[in-house]
């Protein structure tokens, strides 16, 4: 298996030119990093997992991985623009020759951008076959009713990958069916039956309410065959996964990195506080954390990549990684004592960001649900 150090190298030069001020400053202005996001696609980096065909890079999910950990590793938050790879998934493998023709180079290029996921409803939350957003088709088009929470960026992306139903759930046979994906192009649909509300959060995380009125969108607009849209979005919450998992080891070696340096620098009652064990252990506690997370991210990617099952890897790898992540981000803030509190370290700010891989894009009791069921097998609970 490859570490993709050169790709790791040349992130790093990259984050060099976006030091954390940078996002301290996105932060306290709730401001959308344009800037870092032009660099990133202009030198390639966004584009991984678009095949070099539609102009992409053609790299699989361990090199996307590469760079989302190297950018949270820096100080970066990829919040802001990871969705692009994770949805990259759904429109390669089930979008038509035409789709993918016609926006895979533009966002290749960065003249287009797909960092909507709109999936979570407020009434169904987790329990996404209950969703009730609905796309009636009629004619050479469908009509969407309904309401989206938490979906993030959908301000600054030009296309929404939507899941609505398009039959009524006590009309199918299993309720994973006549659920359909959507490719959605947000600056059409805004005021013309799309309003779009911002949520605010702890973080700068861009995230919305959707309404949707009445929206006309182009039957062409429907990704793959209508009703199976829910397998379609589950091969993408893989990727999704993998990549925040990546994420969260990215954030892991920022607290383990500033933990260190400042337990070896700082001295109280005559002696580096890193040399009482006190202060020492749970910053090796989160190393092991973090190596072992780290282990379970690359077999995860490894699978996903070479097409094998991984729904068990990639869930466990999220669930193993978001809790190493705040567990570092803890032990980091501890050993800082009171400057751990002060943003100009950017350790509260990297907590806080770290702190939504527990809940979103699934939280760790729905993990350990699957765990139980599909994998031990032991009774099911809902
Ligand atoms: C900042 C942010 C950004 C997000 N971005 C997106 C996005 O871009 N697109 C998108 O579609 N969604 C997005 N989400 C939504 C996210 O995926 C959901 O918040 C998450 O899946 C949990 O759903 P919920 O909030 O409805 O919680 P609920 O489903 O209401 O669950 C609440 C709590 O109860 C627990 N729970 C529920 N049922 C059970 C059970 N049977 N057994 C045990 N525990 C249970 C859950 O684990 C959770 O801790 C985002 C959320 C946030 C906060």
């Amino acid at each position: 298996m490859t570490d993709y150090q050169d790709i790791r190298d040349s992130v790093v030069r990259l984050c060099q030119r976006f030091p954390n001020e940078y996002w301290r400053k996105l932060e306290a202005n709730t401001a959308y990093p344009d800037e870092f996001i032009r660099v990133l696609t202009d030198e390639g980096f966004l584009s991984v997992l678009i095949p070099e065909e539609y102009g992409g890079v053609g790299l699989g999910v361990e090199a996307a991985g590469v760079i989302l950990e190297e950018i949270s590793r820096s100080g970066g938050h990829p919040g802001a623009f990871h969705a692009q790879m994770y949805t990259m998934g759904t429109v390669l493998r089930h979008g038509s020759q035409a789709q993918k023709q016609n926006y895979l180079p533009k966002i290749a290029a960065g003249e287009l951008r797909l960092q909507a996921f709109g999936v979570t409803e407020p009434v169904a939350g987790t329990d996404t076959t209950s969703i009730r957003t609905f796309a009636e088709r009629r004619g050479d088009h469908y009509r969407v009713n309904g309401q989206k929470v938490w979906i993030s960026r959908a301000q600054y992306s030009d296309l929404l990958l939507l899941l609505a139903r398009t039959t009524p759930r006590d009309q199918v046979a299993r309720k994973t069916e006549g659920l359909s994906v959507f490719l959605v192009d947000i600056r059409e649909a805004v005021g013309n039956g799309l309003t779009i509300r911002p949520i605010e959060t702890m973080m700068n995380h861009h995230t919305t309410e959707l309404f949707f009125d009445d929206l006309d969108i182009p039957a062409d607009a429907l990704v793959g065959e209508e009703g199976r849209g829910f397998r379609y979005i589950l091969d993408g919450m893989n990727a999704e996964r993998i990549l925040i998992a990546y994420e969260c080891i990215g954030d892991c070696k920022f607290f383990i990195d500033r933990a260190t340096a400042y337990a070896s620098e700082r001295t109280v009652f005559g002696r580096p506080i890193g040399q009482n064990q006190g202060v020492q252990f749970p910053i090796a506690r989160s190393y092991a954390d973090m190596r072992a997370a780290e282990l379970m991210t690359r077999e995860a990617a490894r699978l996903f990549d070479a097409g094998e099952a991984c729904g068990t890897e990639a869930n466990l790898a999220k669930l193993l990684a978001s809790e190493a992540s705040w567990r570092a981000g803890d032990t980091c803030v501890q050993t800082h004592g009171g400057y751990g509190f002060a943003k100009e370290y950017d350790i509260e700010r990297k907590l806080r960001e770290t702190r939504l891989y527990q809940v979103a894009p699934i939280s760790t009791n729905l993990i350990l649900s699957y765990v139980g069921e599909h994998v031990l097998k032991m009774p099911r609970s809902f």
